[in-house]
Order: C-alpha cells, then structure tokens, then sequence
C-alpha cells in the first residue's frame, strides 16, 4: 500500500501546482488513460501498485511511474551518496543561507590565499560531489560508467562558462571536442548527448551583436544580412523585439572574421560528433543572445542532420511567451526541407535575469505570466512533440525535474505509441537533482539521461551558484526529492540497528 511520505504543507503546495497544471494540461493534450490522471497525487497509489487490480488483458499497460517505494527507488544508491544528496538539497533548501553563501561566494574575500583554498575545498566536497561529475573527463567518466551500471545515462558537459575572446573559445572549443573523445571511449550508448554551450565557443559581444542584426530583420525583411546562412526561422509573430530598439550598424570585417572562426570552431564540432555518431546538444540561456544561437543551432542542423537521425539538438525554454509558437513555425519549415530535427525541452533557467533586462528596457517580461501558464506551455509542447515523433522523424529530450510533467509525458508516449526504450525520446534531469523521478522514469522503462557536468571547481562554480538558487526555499521542487531520501535513510538506519 502507498504511504504518505510527503508532510502536508509541501503536499499542500504540490498539489495545487499539480491539480492546475494536470487539470490544464490534460484539457491540451489528448485523453490520457485515466490510470496516470487518477495517478497524479503524489502519494496516492498508482495503477499498478501491488494492492491494486491489474487493467484489463486486452489493453497495452501504460508506463507505471510509481514513486511510492523509496526502497526501490533508491535501491543502487549507496547509503554515503544518499546521505550527501540529501543533506545538500537540505542546506540548499534553507533560503538565507543560500542568500549568504552566494554573497560570500561572489565576494572578493574569498578570491585569493588560504581562505579560497578552503572555501574551494569544502565546496568540492560538498555541492560539486553532488552536483558534477568530476574535475576533468576521467572523473566524468567514472561517474558516467556508474550511472551505466544503474540503468541510467550520462549528457556530457564540459562546465565552461561565457567567453570573451578568440583566444578563450579557441581554448573551450578544445574541451568540447575532447569530450567528445571521452564519450567514444565509454560503454557505447552510455553518453547519450555531448552538451555545448554556444556562448563558450563565440564570443558574447558578437552573439549580441548578431542578435541585434537578426532582430533587425525581423522588423524589417528588406534589410539585407550577407553572412546569413540557410536556417529556420528564429521568431514567431508574437516574439518580442525589444532588445533591439535602432538600426544596427553592420558587422564590421573584423566582426565576420569572428563570425567564421565561430563558424569554424561549430562545424569542427559537429563534424566530429557526426563521425562519432554522438548527438550535440546546444543548450539555450537568455534572450539577449538566444537569436544568434538558435541562428547556429539551425544552421548547423541543416548541415548534418540526416534522414531519421539528427546530430544537432537546439533548446526551446517554455517559460518564454512565444515558446509555442516558435517551435510550431520551426519544426513546420524544418520538415517542409526535409530536415530531421531534435529538440530538448526545458522550463528555462533564466527567469530573474529575463524580468531585469524588460524592466530596465521598459517593456513586459517575455516570461509567462503565471507559473502555471508556463507548466501548461511546458506539457502542450512535449504533447506536440510527442505526437510528431512517433508519426515521423524528430527525437526529443524532455528536460525536467517535475513529476506532474513527468507523468504526463510517460502517458502521452504510451498513448501515441512510442515505445519506452525509443531512441526518439529520452527524459533527462540535472546531475544531483530529481533521482526519484530519473529512477521512477528508468525502472517504468523509459530512456533516462543525468546532464553532467565536469571541470575544476572554479570553473563550475557559476554553474553551482545557478544550482543553489533553483533549489533555494523550503518548497522548491528539491522537496519532493528530500522527502524520499530522508524516508529510505530512516528505513536503512532502522533496519541497520534492529
Ligand atoms: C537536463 C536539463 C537541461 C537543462 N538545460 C537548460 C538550458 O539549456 N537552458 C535553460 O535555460 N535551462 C535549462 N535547464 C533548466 C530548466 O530550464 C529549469 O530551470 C529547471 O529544470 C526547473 O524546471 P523544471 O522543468 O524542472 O520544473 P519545476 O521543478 O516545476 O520548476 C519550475 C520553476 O520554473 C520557474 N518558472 C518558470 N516560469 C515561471 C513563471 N511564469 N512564474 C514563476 N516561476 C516560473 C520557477 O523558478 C519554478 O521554480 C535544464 C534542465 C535540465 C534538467
């Protein structure tokens, strides 16, 4: 029988997350057996648990997500890791302190001597254990061979932040390409998708300077863009062009020969992740540059993706407002071209940064309104995404820590006939976060990625820094997670001592 595992103030706000986003996206998305809506409460028992009846013999069995068994849940996490995870997604659930430490980790005291050695220490052994998958790609590796043995899968990701200059995406481009390497020499199938971030490997100044061009030409067609290579379309009708408020001047000769360096550096990229036969997932950060990755993440998919089988994934972040619209317009000329395209969906990580920048600029936040219309938008584009998959080509990556969509994707996969073990679909959640619903979604069978990041502690910290503030609060998603773990470590000492 299913226990309440979850105290009733976090239930309490689960739920009402839940009912509204569940109620709403059911509503969107095709019926959906009713087994996974009545299955939707998280401490209610599932269709399939022992108690229950099994469904009828005629019908296929939908996927059974059952997050009712922390014991099984847990079952290959060894009792030292679950004691880390668990503490840290506590300490990073108290919100004060996160506000401390992120102030004491941006300031100068901690820059240099004997107290950054320590700090960086603690740090390591602490939030980068549990977060990253180690300080160079043979700690990733190990890391990666482990989540192997337990039925999971590993997204590689050389933890670089933004560059600056050539010299600084020359030396990430490097990292990127030798990931690639230590993906080849892994178990196959074990690295499920190389990561790049486009802001590592071409300078940031010249992505904001393209994305003020490719603005620009959305506002007016006529203006004429000469390094414009084929890609699919980069706004919709209802994107907002704020950001760019004058006629941009051209790029300077000197700005196109940065143009086809960064052009180079990405082509080198996906060629040997073509070769390797290694998908290259291109992450999405915020508005002010997103045109001009999206301009190279499409550009790049026409290259290289081939028949059933795309090399080059973008990301749609489905908090921003015309993040339906623009993955509909997308996937429609993609497909008018003949181009297989793969995308992962996310919520989007860059929410306070997006609000600043319309505020400073005078305009509404691109950001939905509600947290709730974002959920929605979140569950209607997997439900299109799905749909599309399973009668044509196209792969998706579901990219999320929250169990309603969790569970409502497992639905609408069954109920569009994609089989659980498909290379079309993979859910994916970050390294550290979310192991009851990576788990959940792996023993229901579907195909599950863990994002890694690796690199030095310093180079990971804003990384970290982005972590701490996604699980800040005692009701941030992390809860459900806590919950789980502190009940299979009561159940382990119990049993330990008795
Ligand atoms: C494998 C993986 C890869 C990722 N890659 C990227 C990436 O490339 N780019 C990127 O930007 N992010 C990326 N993310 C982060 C992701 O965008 C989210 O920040 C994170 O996963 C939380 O969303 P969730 O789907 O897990 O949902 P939940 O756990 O339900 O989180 C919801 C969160 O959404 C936020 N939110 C969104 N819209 C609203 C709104 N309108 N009002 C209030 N709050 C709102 C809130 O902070 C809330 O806490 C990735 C995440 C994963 C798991």
């Amino acid at each position: 029988m299913a226990t309440r595992v979850i105290p009733p103030r976090i239930l309490k706000n689960i739920r009402q997350n839940s009912a509204t986003t569940t109620a709403t996206a059911i509503k969107s998305l095709n019926p959906i057996h009713p087994s996974i809506i009545s299955s939707t409460t998280i401490a209610q028992p599932s269709l399939y648990d022992e108690a229950n009846q099994k469904p009828p013999s005629t019908t296929v069995q939908p996927p059974s997500l059952n997050f009712n068994d922390p014991e099984k849940l847990f079952s290959s996490v060894s009792t030292s890791k679950l004691l880390r995870s668990s503490a840290v997604l506590h300490a990073t659930a108290i919100g004060p302190m996160v506000d401390i430490g992120m102030w004491f980790m941006k300031s100068k005291i901690v820059q240099t001597g004997v107290l950054k050695n320590l700090v960086m220490s603690s740090v390591k052994n602490t939030f980068y254990d549990n977060f990253c998958a180690g300080e160079d790609a043979a700690d990733a590796g190990r890391s990666i061979r482990w989540l192997n043995d337990v039925g999971l899968r590993g997204m590689l990701v050389y933890g670089v932040e933004d560059a600056h200059d050539n010299e600084g995406c020359d030396h990430n481009v490097k990292g990127f390409l030798h990931t690639v390497d230590v993906s080849l020499s892994l178990p196959h199938k074990s690295v499920s998708f190389v990561i790049v971030k486009i802001t590592a490997i071409c300078p940031m100044k010249l992505l904001e300077r393209i994305s003020d061009l490719l603005r620009w030409q959305q506002k007016d067609p006529s203006f004429i863009l000469p390094w414009k290579e084929d890609t699919l379309p980069i706004f919709a009708e209802s994107s907002p062009l704020y950001h760019t408020q004058k006629k941009p001047d051209p790029l300077t000769p000197e700005e196109e020969n940065d143009l086809e360096l960064a052009n180079k550096r990405l082509l080198e990229l996906c060629q040997k992740c073509v070769q390797a036969n290694i998908p290259l997932l291109v992450d999405a950060e915020h508005t002010t540059v997103q045109p001009a990755i999206d301009y190279f993440t499409y550009s790049s998919a026409i290259m290289h993706n081939k028949g059933d089988n795309p090399i080059v994934f973008g990301t749609i972040q489905t908090y921003l407002k015309d993040a339906k619209e623009r993955l509909l317009l997308t996937s429609k000329a993609a497909e008018k071209i003949g181009v297989p395209m793969g995308y992962k969906l996310v919520r989007g990580a860059y929410m306070s940064l997006e609000n600043k920048i319309a505020e400073s600029l005078g305009f509404a936040s691109p950001i939905h309104n509600t947290i709730d219309a974002t959920h929605k938008c979140f569950n209607d584009c997997t439900s299109f995404m799905l749909e599309k998959i399973a009668n044509g080509p196209g792969n998706v990556v579901l990219a999320t820590h929250n169990i309603e969509s969790g569970k409502l994707a497992a639905a609408k996969a069954h109920e569009v006939g994609l089989g659980k073990v498909n290379h079309k679909l993979e859910f994916a959640q970050l390294y550290g976060m979310s192991e009851a619903l990576s788990f959940g979604l792996s023993h229901a069978g579907f195909q599950v990625s863990k994002y890694m990041p690796f690199g030095p502690v310093e180079m990971v910290m804003p990384y970290l820094l982005r972590r701490a503030e996604e699980n800040r609060g005692l009701l941030a998603a992390s809860g459900f997670d806590r919950q789980l773990m502190r009940k299979e470590l009561g159940r382990r000492f119990k049993a330990s001592v008795f």
